[in-house]
This record gives C-alpha cells, structure tokens and sequence, in this order.
C-alpha cells in the first residue's frame, strides 16, 4: 500500500473547513449534500496511460465545453463507505469489489480500466484525508464516490481519448434512525434495461433513464419504482438503485439472477453468502409479477426487501401497479430481513467477526 501511496501528489489545502462548520455538518450530515475538504484526482492519455495522480483540495474541475461526457455519457461511478468501527478505527467494505465491478463497467462503456490497487489507494488515501468527516454513530459512514468522465475535446462518436478518474467524499447520516420503515413500491411500465444494453454497468446514464418513472412513482405516492423485465414485461429486475430479495414461508430466499440486465451488487453478493450460512436455502431465479402477487396473497411469500450500500437492506411493504396492489406480510418489517441486516451490519462495523476477510481497515 504505502509504494502505491506515493503515485499522489499531495496539492495543500489554502482553506480546509473549521472545525466548528464540519461538526454542524456532522451533527445532521443528511445524504449526499454535503462534502469533505479534499478530492483525488488521475488522468488518463491514450499512449500515456494514467498520471498525474493528485489528492487535494476538492474544488471545480474545468471542462472544454466539447468534452466527450458531456454530449455522449461515457461516465461511470461506484458508492462505497468507510465506517467507523466498534474500535474506533476506520475500515471499508470489499473496496477491491468494487474495483473489479468498476472496469467491468468501464469495458462496457468503451473507457480505460484502472489498476484495482490504483483504484482500492485513491479511496483509502481521500477516506484518511477526510477521517475528521466520518460521522460515529449507528448507521453513519463517510459516503465515497469514485467515478470516470470521458473528458477529451471531440464530436465524433468514438471512444475518447482522455479521460478523469475522481474520487469525491459526503458524510451520510443513518438512513432511517430507528429500524428501517418498509417502503411502498411503484411496478413501471418503463424498463431500466435491456438484453445486451448497459443495465449491469453502474453509468450515469441508467440513472438519467430511470428519473422519469421514479418522478413517477413518487407521484403517485410511492417511495420507489421496480422495473420488469424489457422482453416480456414480466420477470422482476430491480429497484432504480437497489437489488431485490424475496423470503418464503419455509425460509428459502429469492434473488433475481445477474442475466446482464440487473447490477451485481455487492451487498446482493454478501447478503447470498450470509443467508446460505445461516443455513437458509437461496436461488438465483426469475421471479414474476404475478406469481410475486399470488405468493403474497397466500402467505407464501412472507417478506421483500431491497437493497445496496446507501441503505443497506430496505423493506418493502407494499406494492402498487397497473394490476392493483397488494401488501407484504403484515405490511411492515419481517425478520429475516432485519436478522439479516444485524448480521451485515454487524460484520462492517467491526462488531461481529468477518470470516471472508470483507473488511479492510485502513486506520
Ligand atoms: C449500485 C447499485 C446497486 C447496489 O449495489 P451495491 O454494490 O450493493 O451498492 C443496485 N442496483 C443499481 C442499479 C445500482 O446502481
């Protein structure tokens, strides 16, 4: 770590943040509107690779107004946490996952990869950097936010030629402050994506897709959109930014399977691995529309739950669509989805032993 630690230059800070605006901040840090002192910063030239890797001030970055990213979105970006553990050091979260998850989207979207120890480096050296940011307390983390943006000056369409890997930091209070409420769920009519399409790359384009039937959604009362499949309108996929897990009566799990059109996410992977250690039967199926409503109705399916790094592990409660709607077990939220969580959380947070190596710490 400490050779790879070296590739950045450290550009000084004119003007870091007082003390006292950063424990206002800290004190209610909400999600994702608040930001730390410093950004890293690695560009990338065709013929020269990645250099001029720096960690600095976080300040505007200049864009040539024909920028690539800007016209076609060749950008991709990843969301992780460092937390403050039980012990008070600070660790992250399978960093070399999203790593690997990051140049997978990157040859998707026709961008250079980054080396994963490059990548795992720039997250550790801006998450110590900032670790005055870190909120302490349940649920709270430091939010990190790496991401690529094509940044070469050209109109045609190709792949360009240069491009900027940044790594930017928020504080992120508790989602829900006591036990996560189950949310109601909205059935779009839109898909999030398509058979050889980019749904299993994490772009900003699949986000900018998906505003319009989530805009939808909470119009007419909901807190989330669940997109079916492009083909047949009938297999379930997934949330806009969250992964979905069905439980049964007799205790078995359901998860949509990685057929390309869903994000592999990383808590989906460790929530797998656990509940198949708790001795939990899980597959990796299609599961229906309507068979979810059938199960429901006869108390097959006893609970549904969502989730990925923001949050975690959400329940759902409620689902609504052109067929009408129906609840989850009693509505709220069920046991296995909280059982889970404990011991996910438990695990991240350094209060629980962490048999496959998940947490690094890193201070
Ligand atoms: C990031 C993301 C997820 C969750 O992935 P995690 O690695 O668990 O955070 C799920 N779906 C979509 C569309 C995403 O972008």
């Amino acid at each position: 770590m400490a050779t790879v630690a070296s590739t950045f230059t450290a550009l000084p800070h004119p003007a870091p943040s007082s003390a006292e605006t950063r424990a206002a901040i800290l004190a209610n840090p909400g999600f994702g509107s608040h930001f730390t002192d410093h950004m890293v910063c690695v560009e990338w030239t065709e013929g020269e690779g990645w250099h001029s890797a720096t960690i600095g001030p976080r300040v505007p970055i200049a864009l040539d107004p024909a920028a690539a990213v800007l016209h076609y979105a060749q950008e991709i970006f990843e969301g992780m946490k460092a937390y403050v553990q039980a012990d008070g050091g600070i660790a992250l979260f399978r960093p070399e996952a999203n790593a690997a998850r990051f140049n997978a989207s990157a040859r998707r979207l026709a961008m250079p990869e980054l080396p994963e120890a490059l990548f795992v480096e720039a997250v550790r050296a801006l998450a110590l950097a900032d670790r005055d940011w870190i909120p302490a307390g349940e649920g709270a983390s430091l939010y990190l936010r790496p991401f690529m943006i094509a940044t070469e000056a050209f109109l045609g369409v190709r792949p360009a030629k240069q491009y900027k890997f940044l790594v930017i930091a928020s504080p992120a209070g508790n989602y829900f402050k006591s036990g996560a409420p189950a949310v109601s769920i909205w059935v779009s009519d839109y898909t999030r994506a398509a058979p050889g399409g980019t749904g299993a790359a994490k772009c900003g384009g699949n986000y900018a897709a998906s505003l319009v039937p989530q805009a939808e959604a909470l119009a007419r009362g909901h807190d989330q959109v669940v997109f079916l499949d492009a083909a047949e309108h009938r297999w379930i996929e997934e949330l806009g930014g969250m992964n979905l897990f069905f439980v049964f009566d007799d205790g078995s799990l359901v998860t949509p399977p990685l057929s390309g059109t869903i994000l592999p996410g990383i808590t989906r992977d460790a929530l797998l691995a656990l509940a198949r250690e708790e001795g939990l039967t899980v597959r990796e199926e299609r599961y229906s529309i309507d068979q979810w409503r059938a199960d429901a109705a006869s108390g097959r399916l006893v609970e549904t739950f969502a989730c990925g790094t923001a949050a975690v592990v959400t329940p759902v409660g409620r689902v609504s669509g052109r067929d009408g709607d129906f609840t989850i077990g009693s509505g709220g939220p069920g046991q296995t989805t909280a059982r889970l969580k404990e011991r996910l959380v438990s695990i991240q947070r350094g209060s629980a032993p962490d048999p496959h190596g998940w947490v690094q710490k890193i201070g």
